[in-house]
């Protein structure tokens, strides 16, 4: 297993993390068929989307914002239910083929580490299949 830190800036944010992952493919996962991207922490996620258009991932974690709004209803009282349930709506993992030792994400495709309660520095795990 291998992983390095995300540190994050602002409570939502989403940080592309390709270069990453792809420099721990190709020192450490030329011969494997995938790579798993986990993300351990319950107020956070990681995914795969353009990685182009930097409006891409601002109008996903705007929508996000939209959907989950900081509410008094929750019962959490240590306050960021909306985090938790944004962390769940993405999911905290990955999984990217590995073609002839590179990653087979497409043209546009970029990973993303999703913060949700930030600023803090995270911690991204990084197995090979
Ligand atoms: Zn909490």
């Amino acid at each position: 297993m291998h992983h390095f830190s995300v540190k994050t800036t602002e409570r939502n944010q989403f940080v592309n993390i390709t270069p990453e992952v792809e420099e721990l493919v190709r020192c450490h996962g030329r011969e494997a068929r995938a790579v798993l991207v986990w993300v351990p922490h319950t107020t956070a996620g990681v995914t795969i989307n353009e990685n182009a258009d930097p409006s891409v991932p601002a109008d996903i974690l705007g929508y996000l914002a939209e959907l989950v709004p900081p509410s008094a209803k929750f019962r959490h009282d240590e306050g960021n239910s909306d985090a938790h349930i944004k962390s769940s709506l993405v999911g905290c993992s990955v999984t990217i083929p590995i073609h002839r030792g590179t990653m087979a994400l497409g043209t546009w495709q970029g990973i993303f580490f999703a913060e949700f309660d930030g600023p803090r520095v995270r911690k991204v795990q990084v197995d090979f299949l």
